[in-house]
């Protein structure tokens, strides 16, 4: 509201010596163990309970499913599925028939209404682990993916303030090796990652814009993705992002994104690490695009809901 582009200051240059978010604009701690374990075990009876209802149904519909991971790696954390797992989800996906698809690629397919189930695979955070355990998968099975990093924290300027002690992140020399591979992309996901609603216009303005500015200067080649830190974002975010010149911005509401959905809004499916095969092809065949209000009620980022149901 009252937001206007042009009125807005050029975003900043110069880093101070800690830009990590202010505890008044972070992002909902996003590893609490609690919630993860209620909805796991929320999300098992859904899977048990609709999988009887979809044997009626028939087949899923056609549509763009893009994956949201964090980390790779055996490390104990919410935020990561173990190497094993990733491979094996890879696997599957690919079995299933799903078209692994870059994610502008997937856009223009979606504007064009093509049919069949193309499938992203994005990246948050720019966890280093990617690297060392995602991308060799990614490689062998010529999957494409998106990487979408925080600018400030790889400038080491910023923390990824939801650990004690972050697990390292990629270099700027890592992300432009990885950005020269033709499977590989790499997106913004803000400077500092902030809860952008929590914000001012100048500040939003600030880590949308000068996120895409970091990024195009430090690897040399245009930046046309961002993903909304936590996934928060209201109708000032996606004006922001449109107008900072991305042709795709990701959300964290969960389900398919069908033909016509907005481009600055697009659904993303998470994976978990508590996912056991059988969930994973829950979360691919849709099963689980309609969770139970355990996620509304706990108020966290996931509780936006589609627009449109897709399926619906
Ligand atoms: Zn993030």
């Amino acid at each position: 509201v009252g937001y206007q582009a042009k009125r807005l200051p050029a975003v900043t240059a110069g880093l101070s010596d800690d830009r990590t978010a202010p505890a008044s604009s972070r992002v909902p701690n996003p590893r609490r163990r609690l919630y993860y374990a209620s909805a796991h075990w929320l999300h098992r009876m859904q899977v048990t309970r609709a999988r009887r209802i979809k044997r009626a149904e028939g087949p899923s519909a056609s549509g763009l499913r893009i994956f949201l991971y964090h980390r790779v790696t055996n490390d104990h954390d919410e935020l990561a599925v173990t190497p094993e797992a990733f491979r094996a989800q890879m696997e599957m996906m690919l079995r299933a028939g799903a078209t692994p698809t870059a994610l502008d690629e997937a856009l223009v397919a979606l504007e064009e209404g093509a049919p069949g189930q193309h499938v992203c695979v994005t990246f948050d955070d720019g966890y280093h682990d990617n690297l060392d355990y995602a991308i060799p998968v990614l490689r062998d099975l010529g999957i494409p993916a998106t990487i979408f990093v925080p600018t400030a924290v790889i400038d080491g300027a910023a923390r990824l303030y939801w650990y004690d002690k972050a697990p390292p992140t990629l270099s700027w020399t890592e992300l432009r090796q990885i950005g020269r591979e033709e499977l590989f992309t790499v997106g913004a996901h803000s400077r500092t990652h902030p809860a952008l609603q929590k914000l001012t216009d100048e500040a939003a303005w600030d880590e949308i814009a000068g996120s895409r500015r970091d990024l195009e200067d430090r690897l040399g080649r245009s930046v046309t993705s961002f993903a909304y830190p936590a996934g928060l974002q209201g109708e000032r975010e996606i004006r922001m992002v449109r107008e900072a010149g991305y042709r795709v911005a990701l959300t964290c509401a969960p389900g398919l994104n069908a033909p016509g959905q907005r481009p600055h809004a697009l659904h993303r499916t998470p994976v978990s690490r508590r996912d056991s095969p059988r969930m994973f092809e829950a979360r691919l065949t849709g099963l689980l695009d309609h969770p139970w209000g355990l996620q509304a009620a706990l108020k966290l980022p996931t509780r936006l809901r589609p627009r449109a149901r897709p399926n619906a």
